[in-house]
């Protein structure tokens, strides 16, 4: 079978339909003159495409700026992404706003920096209400628009959708694990079978803006892609080369589609990935180069007015992630909002602008100083307790710190920082979690710091726990606990305040065997923190696994207390009311589970179990479908919602 769509129904319009739509957009520029360029020689077995250009974002995760061949990598990783974007601009300084998949996917999707669109972590953060998206500009402008994400973080329910109309969030739960929503996401493969069997229904003649996440190269590393010759790489960029090869194939379907013609693309990396720079493994917690420098590049189909705009080469000056809602729409011929931050890369004011960057991760997660940077053509500058600057002219990898040599350049920067920074403690943000803001205050109450940046607890310092918390965990995964134990107890000794250290230390001790001490630590966690559920859920366990149902049922709703929408306190709290005989009480929990983790497996099943057993067949088998279409190889499903192919990907929702 062809990767290939048929070819959309190009060129039909006529001529005076294109001007009229194009002088409704209010794109003055955008006449038919657009195409005067022509066809490429090589196009024999289509038409020529008329009309002007779609437009495609594809979006990176984790990924490197230097494993990208056009970054200069030797090793043929990218072979894809170097072919789009070898006849368009690449910028030479594009860096992130954060080392988050969320906020830095807000900023390229509605042209603010994070305190303004206010999503500052995956997970915890909505868009603002009233900030439109790239989905709602481009659908205003006469766009048809769609999204197919990878990854849980940018789930609609974060506010991402709004303007898009087709979202795909079509997330795989990985087979062994089905409870945790942030694990769910969805191969390159799976991405672009659906990105062009989308654009086999676009109709005759309308312009499309499509979004395509790609998530392969974060951790976990588990190649999906059929490609042989990608073994002798190591796994890192053993994901990147298979992802690239799953991009080839969604340009080869795009470009075939247009008649030969590409449409007008931009290929941004939401971030990077420490990989041990810094001692940084992953992303998140530091605001280096390794995970702040970003592949942000554009091309238009030769020929048209984009391109000859575009040009071709390298952009030099700072290129910012809110400076790319406002240059594609440039590109298409759409106009802009002065609202935005960022600013066309045809504005010559972009040029000279530094980039803001920030991580709350630490603060939010480890009770830890937040960081904040600014990026411009030269330097480095890093904000947190103990501030560090660094010139990239000489040292492009940020490795010696120059902050007592260049005082006042440093002070430049921080003035920069201050004027865009907000400590979203103080905000007044639009949580998707309702308990972010306390979190934020509570770990900044409880732990006697604040989120000021120059008074917390030194992430950069402390980056050892991570590792040592991230080993620990992953060892703990594998069902190595005695393995585990050694490393989450060196990430203790660093950091003995720390509630996700306490949590995964108490977690081990209990797997282990030592329920006494465990329950000292998962106690000793939610003291600090009360806003942890799965702690209070493993202390009522405890009660539970010792006979103790009253005061397991009290530790529940102590937790709940605290996160009334925790499904996994409203799954145990349903679990002792069941345990206690009490269906009516137990249902309720569940149902009110199911609302909170609709993508929750066990949320489905707990229900479908329950109703079961209180005689609601019709209304189980809804439930259990629904669970089924989570996970279809649980080995908890009934019989006959087990299919053959349990392999199957989820059904459409
Ligand atoms: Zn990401």
């Amino acid at each position: 079978m062809s990767d290939v769509p048929a070819r959309g129904p190009r060129g039909r319009r006529s001529r005076a339909g294109r001007t009229a739509i194009a002088l409704l957009l209010g794109g003055a520029a955008l006449t038919v003159s657009c195409e005067t360029g022509g066809p490429p020689a090589d196009r024999t077995r289509l038409p020529a495409p008329v009309g002007p250009p779609d437009v495609l974002l594809i979006t990176l995760d984790t990924f490197r700026a230097d494993r990208a061949g056009c970054m200069g990598h030797p090793g043929g990783l990218t072979p894809a992404i170097d072919r789009i974007l070898r006849p368009g601009l690449l910028a030479r300084r594009a860096f992130a706003p954060t080392p988050l998949t969320a906020p830095s996917h807000a900023s390229l999707l509605t042209g603010l920096e994070p305190p303004t669109h206010g999503v500052r972590e995956n997970g915890m953060f909505r868009l603002r209400e009233d900030v439109p998206t790239l989905g709602t500009l481009f659908g205003d402008g006469g766009f048809r628009t769609a999204a197919f994400i990878a990854a849980f973080p940018l789930h609609s329910r974060y506010g991402f959708s709004r303007g898009f109309d087709t979202y795909d969030e079509e997330l795989e739960l990985p087979r062994e694990r089905t409870s945790v929503n942030v694990y769910a996401r969805r191969p390159a493969r799976r991405v672009v079978d659906a990105v062009l069997d989308w654009l086999r229904g676009v109709p005759a003649g309308e312009r499309w803006f499509a979004w395509a996440h790609f998530f392969d190269p974060h951790h976990p590393w588990e190649v999906t892609s059929s490609l042989d010759r990608i073994l002798d790489h190591p796994p890192y960029n053993r994901e990147i080369r298979g992802m690239d090869h799953e991009i080839g194939r969604l340009w080869r379907g795009v470009t075939e589609w247009g008649g030969g013609r590409p449409p007008i693309t931009a290929v941004v990396s939401d971030h990077g990935e420490g990989l041990g720079d810094h001692r940084e493994v992953t992303h998140g917690i530091l605001l280096h180069e390794e995970t702040m420098r970003g592949l942000l590049g554009l091309a238009a189909p030769a020929g048209t007015e984009a391109a000859r705009r575009l040009g071709r080469g390298i952009r030099e000056s700072v290129a910012r992630y809110s400076d790319l809602l406002p240059t594609l729409l440039d590109l298409a011929g759409l106009s802009v909002s002065d609202d935005v931050e960022g600013l066309s890369w045809f504005d010559p004011s972009a040029r000279g602008k530094g980039a803001y960057g920030e991580t709350y991760y630490p603060t939010l997660h480890y009770g830890w100083s937040p960081l904040l940077s600014w990026r411009d053509e030269r330097w480095t500058y890093v904000e947190g307790p103990d501030p560090e600057l660094f010139d990239r002219d000489s040292d492009p990898g940020e490795r010696t710190d120059v902050i007592e040599a260049h005082p006042e350049v440093a002070a430049r920067l921080a003035a920069q920082v201050a004027a865009l920074a907000r400590d979203p403690a103080r905000e007044e943000i639009s949580p998707v979690d309702p308990e972010a803001r306390e979190k934020l205050l509570a770990l900044g109450y409880v732990t006697g710091t604040t989120s000021d940046p120059r008074r917390g607890k030194n992430p950069k310092e402390l980056i050892d726990a991570v590792n040592f918390l991230l080993r620990g965990i992953s060892l703990s995964g594998t069902g190595d606990h005695a393995g585990a134990l050694p490393f989450l107890q060196r990430a203790y000794r660093m950091d003995p305040d720390n509630v996700s250290v306490l949590f995964y230390l108490a977690d081990c001790l209990r797997e282990l065997g030592d329920p006494t001490t465990a329950r000292a630590y998962y106690r000793r966690s939610v003291e600090r923190n009360p806003q942890m559920p799965e702690a209070w859920s493993h202390l009522a366990q405890m009660e539970f696994d010792r006979g103790d149902l009253d005061r397991a049922i009290e530790l529940a709703e102590e937790g709940l207390s605290h996160s009334p929408e925790a499904a996994v306190l409203l799954l145990s709290a349903g679990d002792f009311r069941r345990a206690r005989g009490d269906g009516a009480a137990a249902e309720s929990f569940y149902r009110r589970a199911v609302e909170a983790e609709p993508m929750h497996f066990d949320t489905w099943a707990a229900l479908a179990r329950l109703l079961e057993s209180r005689g609601n067949r019709a209304e189980a088998d809804r439930c259990w479908a629904r669970a089924r279409d989570l996970a279809p190889g649980r080995a908890e499903l009934p019989e006959r919602f087990r299919t053959p192919d349990s392999s199957r990907p989820p059904a459409r929702r």
